[in-house]
């Protein structure tokens, strides 16, 4: 095997987006956010994005069907030839079965699965001031990362909205759903000897350190 098949989660809020930015810098590796493609079909009005956005809005997971079918199509555009980071896929049990078999049937199987592990208390205080610009989606807080100007982007000087799903009411439900669904993986990906787990409390230049030294160390084991 020679790609490396990297497999980003833990709960809303851990970094998960802001950490997959600083890697797409490092690695040659295609980047593919299940919510940041749902996000897309909602804004262009797409059948799926119509479906999708109930349950988005909601912090209720999408069904297994239409996420499946939406992520192993994309797995196999060219640009994850040599290797991909997932954020936010899979989710499930039922997900991570599918993409083991997905993978399976293209040769391949997942390298490892990074846990960005981080408190539920800390999770509300980071998401409830977190802020997106309408633009690009480019991630701020209002505390802790402000914009220079308050409400724009400085990147690219759009609008920074909240996200529907980062009220309050809608951040509670996506813990509830993250510890039911999504927690259930940490030992299936231990079962499976992948599991590597990252502090993610600590500050994001020494999570994405200790990331690129896991990464760097899987490539040497792979010899990628
Ligand atoms: P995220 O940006 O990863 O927090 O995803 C935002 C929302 O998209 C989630 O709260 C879910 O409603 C939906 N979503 C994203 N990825 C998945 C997935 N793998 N399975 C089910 N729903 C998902």
């Amino acid at each position: 095997m020679s790609e490396l098949d990297l497999i980003l989660f833990g709960p809303p809020g851990a970094g998960k987006g802001t950490q997959a930015d600083r890697l797409r810098d490092d690695f040659q590796l295609a980047f593919i956010s299940t919510g940041d493609m749902l996000r897309a079909n909602v804004k262009q009005g797409t059948q799926l994005g119509l479906e999708a956005k109930k349950y988005m809005d909601a912090g209720e997971l999408v069904p297994d069907a239409l996420i499946v079918a939406m992520a192993v199509e994309r797995l196999q555009e060219e640009d994850a030839r040599d290797g991909f980071i997932l954020d936010g896929f899979p989710r499930t049990i039922e997900q991570a079965k599918a993409l083991e078999k997905q993978l399976h049937d293209l040769g391949r199987r997942v390298t490892a699965a990074l846990l960005i592990d981080v408190p539920d208390v800390e999770v509300i205080r980071r998401l409830s001031g977190r802020r997106v610009c309408v633009k690009e989606g480019h991630n701020y807080h209002i505390d802790f990362d402000p914009p220079r100007r308050e409400g724009v982007c400085d990147q690219d000087g759009s609008q920074l909205v909240q996200r529907d799903d980062d009220k309050p009411e809608v951040i509670e439900n996506r813990l509830r759903v993250y510890h039911e669904n999504t927690e259930p993986l940490i030992e299936y990906y231990d079962d499976h000897g992948l599991m590597r787990r990252i502090d993610g409390t600590r500050p994001a230049d020494d999570v994405h350190d200790h990331i690129r030294a896991v990464i760097a160390t899987l490539r040497l084991e792979e010899n990628v």
